[in-house]
């Protein structure tokens, strides 16, 4: 983990886009710490295999979809680490691979295809993996990822009035308020459509005094998990011009336009102090037509 260095550099957001005088915002750029163990996926990993390492096991499993940010950085991260990694991965080997497991591929895991039904009900096919291993839940959701994501907020951070992310597990945003002081507002942009299970999902994580002190947006899915619009693409790349940031269409690019779609409703006080968490996931972009982005 020493290895890599957290550049975590702030970056402020031009006020022509906040549309208030008196609010600010920075962008915590966690997109910056490595191109594949990007952003968020890298603190949910850590924890995980430095406990795998003191247990001596050599072979990390984990599971994940086709389009999984998660599987990047678990292969990249074991690879970095010296761990042997395997993903399972739902449903048939399709034959043309998509960007996200060729790059897993690339990076030394074995791929490991089950049938949906198993894969909801989390089989690890035991008969193909002859060695004791260690075991991340699908997409690093649990409270070990979440002890690692409080070190997001490791710095100096306690004058923001608001944090916002994007959420998937819910893992993340978990450490953020667990990390965060109790008058700071912790907003979450859910990617995914119609989550309702997320708020119970992110209070199972949270200790006592912390349950329900966050919001979760639900209108910024853009369709659902994975999912885009032309508005959402054009907005992307309106952002890019604007601020010089780059931003991911399943996580951050979500994000990004809710905020600010918050600023143009005014829901921000004045006065208010913002940090915006850049949680990377740019590799994902590799799945859109050549193009389609102009960064
Ligand atoms: C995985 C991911 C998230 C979601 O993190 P959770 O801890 O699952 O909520 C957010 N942003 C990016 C870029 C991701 O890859």
């Amino acid at each position: 983990m020493e290895e890599i260095e957290l550049r975590r550099i702030k970056d402020e957001v031009p006020h022509s886009i906040l549309k208030h005088r008196d609010i600010r915002a920075d962008v915590l750029r966690l997109d910056l710490i490595d191109p594949l163990v990007s952003g968020n996926k890298w603190y949910k990993l850590k924890n995980h295999l430095n406990e795998a390492a003191s247990r001596q096991l050599k072979t990390i499993v984990t599971f994940g979809g086709a389009y999984s940010n998660h599987i990047v950085a678990t292969a990249a991260a074991c690879r970095m680490k010296g761990f042997r990694s395997i993903g399972i991965i739902r449903g048939e080997a399709a034959k043309q691979l998509s960007p996200s497991l060729s790059l897993a591929g690339k990076h030394g895991m074995e791929l490991i295809y089950i049938s949906r039904e198993a894969y909801k009900r989390k089989e690890v096919p035991n008969a193909l993996i002859m060695e004791p291993y260690y075991l991340i839940p699908e997409g690093g959701y649990g409270s070990i990822g979440m002890e690692g994501a409080k070190d997001i907020l490791a710095l100096d951070t306690q004058s923001y009035t608001h944090i916002i992310t994007p959420v998937g597990t819910g893992t993340t945003i978990a450490g953020l308020i667990e990390a965060s002081l109790k008058e700071q507002h912790v907003i979450g942009i859910s990617a995914l459509k119609n989550n309702h299970a997320l708020q119970e999902d992110i209070n199972y994580l949270l200790s006592p005094g912390n349950k329900n002190r966050f919001t979760l947006e639900h209108n910024y899915h853009f369709g659902g998990y994975a999912k885009k619009t032309n508005e959402l693409i054009d907005f992307m790349n309106e952002w890019f011009a604007a601020t010089g940031l780059r931003s991911d269409f399943v996580y951050t690019g979500k994000m990004f336009y809710a905020f600010r779609s918050l600023c143009e409703q005014s829901f921000f006080s004045p006065a208010s102090n913002i940090l915006l968490i850049h949680t990377g996931g740019l590799q994902g972009n590799m799945s859109l037509p050549k193009g389609t982005l102009i960064f």
